[in-house]
């Protein structure tokens, strides 16, 4: 869930940077979301809400995004760790959890 980024950030966590090229060919710094490995550990704060449907063949499982939102910033405020992926190891996962990146990086 996409959303779940936007719910790091409530927590207090600062969005990752990466470069890409605009149209024009300019380098921008884009801001991106972290490792998303870890976010299937939220499913304990985030169960109460969930709603699912079938349609035809498939299952559908959705979240009210308010509430989804304010539970996922809860469990992540509560701790942060929580996020982490199997991998003990990610990089992104460590830079996201100690908050992110500090100011602005410059380009080279
Ligand atoms: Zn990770």
């Amino acid at each position: 869930m996409t959303a779940l980024h936007h719910a790091e950030q409530l927590s207090g966590r600062r969005l990752l940077v990466r470069w890409a090229r605009d149209a024009g060919g300019r380098v921008l710094m884009v801001k991106t979301g972290s490792c998303f490995e870890g976010f299937p550990r939220l499913e304990p704060a985030l169960r109460p809400l969930v709603r699912t449907a079938r349609v035809g063949e498939s299952r559908w499982t959705a979240y009210p995004v308010e509430e989804a939102l304010s539970a996922a910033c809860g469990a992540m405020s509560a701790d942060q760790p929580v996020t982490h992926c199997a991998d003990e190891g990610c990089p992104r996962c460590r830079d996201s959890i100690a908050g992110g990146p500090i100011g602005p990086a410059p380009l080279r």
